[in-house]
């Protein structure tokens, strides 16, 4: 049996900590959700969620986990032997990259090394080379929550605008929106695929697509079999605030409380905040005398930072030791990273003094695990916090 004698430290990259009144707003008697109360609140949820993509344009929400959210996307744009540009930027985009290929898509990886956002130059260079424009979508992943390191969509967008290319932009943002700035609209994103349980603060549950006038356009003229996933059903429901089948009601209250705490806050605070703890734990890692997975600044994620284990050093002994000794959970590192790196989330609900737990947690682990190290990392994550070191990162600088 486990003991908590205290808040378990819950610092996996998502799914994240549900704050205390997400998981009451979720405590209500399940509603008739064809009834007009119910009506209120898909409608309500509904306009929160294109506040929070920043668009305009319909969003689609799933009784899902981020994955479905990914099929939704495929299987309403795209029809077998359909030509996409994907990047490898690390696991996650290798899973999208493999339910791409069930999907029997002609995919164009552009590879890469785990350790940096999408290589850009080469999405560049094949995208001006297909004059015939046989690439139907470029797809990347904004934030890689298996690396720490990020794709800014808008870099994306400027190529493609660039070189003149038609292709939809896709962007799995599970990790990214609700932690790291995002715009539909303004990126001109076709489809953005979502998750509840990352940013959001949700609990895992909820998969959500917004879709351009474009996506929606590509999707009248798809052949593709598709009924669960089907954008035009749900939308048409959802103007009355419902939807064709029962969603996942008590997640819906949950994702109107998220949302109106992220709204409080201010979703600029919010993206601020993000990245003031980013600096502040990768100066920790910095001081340790430890590397993080990213290497260029324009690629660190304010959501999470990945750490690389010394030479003949197992990341996952030294979770364990973290575990058993701090009852903190910290992401494993994923398919080629498996043992080689561990990852500190430090995204949702969060604040100053969680990551400084976390940090200390991390600290004293790397001493009890007698992995090489040298000590001061949560006093330069503390020296962030306060401004005392050169980046003005206090509360008042960033916002
Ligand atoms: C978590 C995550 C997913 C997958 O979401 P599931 O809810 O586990 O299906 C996809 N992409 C990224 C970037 C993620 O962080």
């Amino acid at each position: 049996m486990t003991v908590h004698t205290g808040r378990h430290f819950l610092q996996i990259p998502g799914p994240t900590n549900v704050p205390d009144r997400v998981l009451r707003a979720m405590d209500m008697p399940t509603l008739d959700h064809r009834g007009p109360e119910f009506a209120e609140l898909g409608l309500h949820v509904i306009a929160a969620m294109q506040r929070v993509f920043r668009t305009k344009q319909p969003v689609i929400i799933y009784p899902s986990s981020g994955t479905g959210a990914w099929e939704a996307a495929i299987v309403n744009t795209l029809s077998s032997g359909d030509k996409v540009l994907m990047a490898e930027t690390g696991q996650f985009a290798t899973l999208w990259r493999g339910l791409a290929e069930k999907f029997k898509l002609d995919i164009d990886f552009v590879p890469g090394d785990w350790r940096h956002g999408a290589d850009l130059a080469e999405i560049e260079k094949r995208l001006a080379a297909d004059k015939s424009h046989a690439i139907k979508a470029v797809m990347i992943v904004h934030n890689e929550t298996s690396t720490g390191c990020v794709t800014h969509p808008q870099d994306v967008r400027k190529i493609m605008d660039r070189v003149k290319h038609p292709a939809l932009l896709m962007v799995d943002t599970v990790s990214g929106l609700g932690s790291l700035e995002y715009e539909h609209d303004a990126w001109g994103i076709d489809v953005s695929v979502a998750g509840s349980q990352k940013g959001l603060m949700l609990p895992p549950g909820l998969g959500f697509n917004a879709v351009s006038d474009k996506a929606l356009a590509a999707s009248k003229t798809n052949s593709s079999f598709r009924s669960y996933w089907d954008w035009e059903e749900i939308i048409a429901a959802n103007k009355l605030g419902s939807w064709p089948y029962t969603p996942a009601t008590n997640l819906l209250y949950a994702l109107k409380e998220g949302v109106a705490m992220l709204e409080e806050e201010g979703l600029d605070n919010v993206f601020a905040r993000h990245k003031r703890h980013g600096a502040a734990a990768r100066a920790a890692v910095k001081a340790w005398g430890l590397e993080t997975v990213s290497i260029e600044s324009h690629d660190h994620s304010p959501a999470l930072t990945a750490v690389l284990m010394p030479e003949g050093h197992d990341a996952d002994k030294f979770r364990k030791v973290v575990l058993e000794n701090f009852d903190m959970s910290l992401g494993t590192g994923l398919n080629k990273w498996k043992g080689k790196i561990f990852r500190i989330g430090h995204i949702g609900h969060f604040n100053d003094l969680m990551l400084m737990g976390t940090l200390a947690g991390v600290e004293m682990g790397l001493e009890l695990a007698k992995v090489p190290h040298r000590a001061g990392g949560v006093m330069a994550a503390m020296d962030v916090l306060t401004g005392k070191s050169v980046v003005p990162m206090t509360k008042a600088a960033v916002a």
